[in-house]
């Protein structure tokens, strides 16, 4: 796909920068498939031992791209293929949750560069990298509830802030700054947002420099840690939830609310502005 996610290199780091600013790096079909490809790309070429994972502009990413989700973006196909509770199903199966735990799973260490916001599915995708690190002007939030909806795809929350905050935070929709998402340990380091990139890639080159063959070994069993506390379980659990939830007659009623305004600046003023 035409540069709507760039890989540089910088000795064994890839930097892979999401490009889609003037939509806040809205995740929408074509830079999921280029995010995917690009993973496919530093997953298979021996020199790259870390990756980097950027957005392009003033925010890391928004979200999915509620556009395409809520009104359509010039075809009618993903929308029609939505329309019933397993295409949407599968859709999301196959979209978000399969591709977010291949990035999970992915051999080699990886760096989520948080700058500006990570939202909901931005949150989601920051999650499944290895090492989060943030500008200290970023703001982590996941504000589905507000649009009626059960969490996002994967629910990361209880993994990363511990049960009470994950509520809290899920509950509300309030965002949490850096430095407090660095206090519950979402986030390992928070930078001044004019040293973000140049600290990210001081951190990724010394773990570039560890033999990658036994860092990947250690996310593996780090990964697995996880697993065999009942996380892919949870996961699962919670993706049928979130399908549910999408069926509900307030998450109908609102979709279609959503879809007579047509606009996302107004989906958006609408869920932030009650609460
Ligand atoms: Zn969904």
């Amino acid at each position: 796909m035409d540069d709507l996610v760039t890989i540089e290199r910088d000795g064994h780091v890839a930097t892979m920068t999401m490009r889609r600013p003037g939509a806040r790096n809205a995740q929408d079909t074509a830079l999921i498939d280029a995010l995917d490809a690009a993973f496919a790309e530093c997953g298979a070429d021996d020199g790259v031992h870390v990756v980097i994972l950027a957005g392009a502009g003033p925010v890391f990413s928004a979200g999915h791209d509620l556009k395409e989700l809520a009104v359509g973006d010039g075809s009618e196909e993903l929308l029609q293929r939505r329309s019933t509770p397993e295409g949407r199903l599968r859709h999301e199966q196959e979209m978000y949750v399969d591709r977010c735990l291949a990035i999970a799973e992915f051999p080699k260490p990886t760096i989520a560069r948080v700058q500006g916001a990570a939202i909901a599915a931005g949150l989601m995708l920051a999650c499944m990298c290895d090492l989060i690190v943030a500008a200290d002007d970023a703001v982590f939030q996941n504000p589905v509830l507000r649009m009626t909806g059960a969490g996002v795809e994967l629910l990361v929350e209880p993994w990363e802030l511990g049960a009470r905050k994950a509520k809290e935070f899920l509950f509300t929709g309030d965002p949490i700054d850096a430095t407090e998402a660095w206090r519950l340990g979402m986030v390992n380091r928070v930078f001044p947002a004019d040293r973000l990139e140049d600290e990210t890639m001081a951190l990724a080159q010394r773990i570039a420099a560890m033999p990658p063959v036994t860092v990947a070994l250690v996310k593996r069993s780090v990964n697995k840690t996880f697993e065999l506390m009942g996380k892919r379980d949870a996961l699962d659990y919670h993706f049928m939830v979130h399908q549910f939830a999408h069926d509900t007659a307030t998450a109908q009623e609102a979709l279609a609310r959503r879809r007579e305004k047509g606009s996302v600046r107004d989906i958006v003023a609408e869920r932030d502005r009650a609460f």
